[in-house]
């Protein structure tokens, strides 16, 4: 079969392949926890689920419009302005199937064959696959431990090249955890006006921080900024809504615009009684947010501690998302190689008793 050669450049996902192996050694009865796929293992909240239920009953089962229902879209857009202190209207804000969707939209709608995309390294694997899907380059700028993995305005600068078109930005990080400092946000954007850029904030973490580090998004900081800014979210991490595939994109009406005429002709809108539910997740008041974060934090010093205690392995101490990334440089080993002696050894000893 020939396929296109746009597909065939894209890799298989790693991380799928790690957390296969893992689920096909529980299914054999191996006693593991798999620590691979990023997805929070609370329920969705009840009061999400019972307004989502409501709209089924009312009726709310049919197409709706393309960018999203007029009640979310001014949801979110009060969300932005009051949380994030983004000067966003609902023309601004697209409604798109997760936060993955509408980073894919914006791909599609913003690069160009020829047009290069900054990316931090380490970074979330779909970025670069999704800047080549839409016929441009990624160009990967290599973070270290020593800097928390986190790119400096010079390293940005030194990026740009004439044909940069847009820098990918997300803080909270996966898979590092690192979160840009209000300080640190502000150095980036005047690198990307003097540049004239385009910059996207993946801001899906937002809500999931330690120790009180702060999140600002680069959008606020002025004017000039927000007109070269998109910034993307979703419901699926900071409500545990990831299989309900509710996102959104906020940025100039004209490029929104561009991407919801792209999403009628591909998905249309989003499934309807879904995003009643993410209305209720926006507009009704909960603890939910908290309580989950309560947990994540037991859980990343008890995560911390196990790492710590290895000889060879070394990590930062993650500020945000839920994620630890280990530096196995000392091992020698490569990171495939790491997970497989990882559930090898470890089966190893248990089935030794
Ligand atoms: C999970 C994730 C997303 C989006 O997830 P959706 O389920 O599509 O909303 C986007 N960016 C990063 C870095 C993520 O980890």
């Amino acid at each position: 079969m020939q396929l296109a050669a746009r597909i065939q450049q894209v890799p298989p996902s790693v991380t799928l392949a790690i957390a296969a192996k893992a689920k096909e050694m529980k299914a054999a009865g191996v006693d593991v926890c798999s620590f691979s796929a990023g997805e929070p293992d609370f329920d969705t909240p009840d009061y999400i689920k019972a307004a989502a239920k409501r709209a089924l009953d009312r009726g709310k089962t049919r197409y709706g419009p393309a960018a999203g229902e007029p009640q979310l879209r001014e949801a979110i857009a009060n969300k932005l302005r009051q949380e994030n202190q983004l000067d966003y209207h609902s023309d601004n804000v697209i409604v798109t199937n997760g936060g993955k969707h509408s980073l894919y939209n914006l791909m599609m709608a913003l690069i160009e064959p020829g047009d290069e995309a900054i990316v931090p390294s380490p970074y979330w694997l779909s970025y670069p696959e999704m800047v080549k899907l839409a016929g441009g380059t990624p160009v990967f700028v290599e973070t270290s431990r020593e800097w928390g993995y986190k790119m400096t305005p010079q390293q940005l600068k030194q990026a740009i090249t004439p044909q940069t078109k847009l820098f990918i930005l997300n803080s909270p990080a996966n898979p590092t955890g690192a979160v840009y400092s209000p300080g640190e946000i502000r150095a980036l954007a005047e690198v990307v006006v003097e540049s004239d850029i385009w910059v996207v904030s993946d801001e899906i973490y937002e809500k999931i921080r330690y120790d009180g580090v702060e999140h600002l998004s680069i959008g606020a900081i002025a004017p000039v900024v927000l007109a070269r800014t998109i910034t993307s979210n979703g419901f699926a991490k900071s409500f545990s809504m990831t299989g309900w595939r509710v996102g959104y994109a906020a940025g100039p009406v004209e490029l929104i615009n561009a991407m919801t005429k792209l999403q009628s002709h591909s998905t249309s809108n989003i499934c309807t009684f879904a995003q009643f539910g993410a209305i209720a997740a926006l507009e009704e008041p909960s603890t939910c947010v908290e309580e989950m974060l309560t947990a994540f934090a037991v859980r990343r010093r008890v995560m911390l501690e196990a790492v710590q205690s290895i000889a060879g392995l070394r990590c930062p101490v993650p500020q945000g998302a839920f994620y630890v990334f280990i530096d196995i440089g000392e091992t020698g080993l490569k990171s495939v190689e790491f997970c497989d002696r990882l559930l090898e050894a470890t089966r190893w000893r248990r089935f030794r008793g």
